[in-house]
């Protein structure tokens, strides 16, 4: 799939110092910009339905030498590496919450991580709700699902051999994922940026739901995970310059009360997108009802009655930034 650009790294040599990012806030720790900006790519827009064009939710987000995924539904490792990132470029993994559509890379991730990292990269800080840990150790532990094939990795002797090619020294370690267990109102921080964790309004109690604002030195991002409209979601977002928002469906076609509470549709996030003060908002996780010519532009045109900036419709692999790009002059062509 061609990568598609659609804000942001035109304006990459020059704009980090003049951006109007949101401040962010007292007690920061939050590194002055460097020169590089931050790079944001959709990998993964779909839902649980089966699509070839929208893969399970995954986004990845690259703030000074830090490589951040948050979410990583089926197919998004795929996207991350068409995107041009492999595993072992990963830094950090976020997860909103523990639907199958928003985590079932995991396992890859952290596998070709490991098998390709031959102990030379630190283990991968993983960030989200419990049962994180559990789901963790279940699947990496000796007694986890993975536990036979990762104990063959590091005492078979063909698997030592490559490991020692790719530049390890044996014995090899086990794959080891540093997990915190999250929960609303926690803060990470990072060496030029910080998450605060933010409560989303979708399946509880039956799983913890979590969604993410990143505050990077140019600018600052909310991912809604998955969430039906929710003050707490529109409190997190306040100001943010890209609100990247679940938009499962078309308003009025949601079969029970229930089911709208806990998805988003496209009425609903524009008044959350209204409320918050977002510069842009970015529609994901989109249902195959939605994505159709006509409906989609229908779709933006309705959201723009309520919320008056910028409305992206996502696709897997659309970069994006925090500055607006530039439209060059006509030279030429
Ligand atoms: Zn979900």
């Amino acid at each position: 799939m061609r990568r598609r650009t659609f804000l942001g790294t035109l304006a990459a040599s020059s704009a980090a110092t003049a951006l109007g990012s949101e401040p962010l806030g007292a007690g920061q720790s939050v590194r002055p910009a460097t020169a590089k900006p931050t790079r944001i790519t959709l990998l993964g827009t779909g839902t649980p339905a089966p699509s070839l064009e929208r893969q399970g939710s995954g986004y990845l987000v690259e703030v000074g030498d830090d490589v951040i995924v948050m979410d990583h539904g089926p197919g998004a490792h795929h996207r991350l590496l068409e995107s041009g990132r492999r595993a072992i470029d990963v830094t950090h993994a976020f997860f909103t919450h523990l639907h199958y559509d928003h985590c079932m890379d995991y396992g890859r991730l952290v596998l070709q991580r490991w098998d390709q990292g031959a102990d030379r990269i630190n283990d991968l800080d993983v960030y989200g709700p419990p049962p994180m840990r559990r789901m963790t150790e279940q699947l990496f532990g000796e007694d986890g699902v993975y536990g036979p094939d990762i104990r063959a990795r590091i005492e078979h002797q063909s698997s030592i051999d490559v490991f020692v090619a790719r530049g390890g020294t044996p014995p090899r370690k086990r794959p080891a994922p540093r997990v915190r267990e999250i929960k609303p109102g926690d803060v990470i921080t990072g060496k030029e940026w910080k998450v605060t964790v933010g409560r989303a309004k979708h399946v509880e109690p039956y799983l913890e739901c979590l969604a993410f604002r990143l505050d990077a030195p140019d600018g600052s991002l909310c991912y809604t995970g998955d969430s039906g409209a929710s003050d707490d979601v529109v409190a997190l977002a306040k100001g943010c310059d890209v609100l990247i928002h679940m938009n499962h469906y078309f308003s009025g076609t949601a079969p029970s009360p229930a089911y709208r509470a806990a998805c988003g549709n496209h009425r609903d996030n524009a008044l959350t997108a209204k409320k918050a003060g977002v510069k842009t908002l970015v529609l994901t996780h989109l249902l195959a009802q939605v994505d159709q010519p006509r409906v989609r532009e229908q779709i933006v045109q309705e959201i723009r009655q309520d919320f008056d900036g910028r409305v992206v419709w996502g696709e897997d692999l659309m970069e994006l930034g925090f500055t607006l790009p530039q439209v060059a002059k006509i030279e030429g062509y």
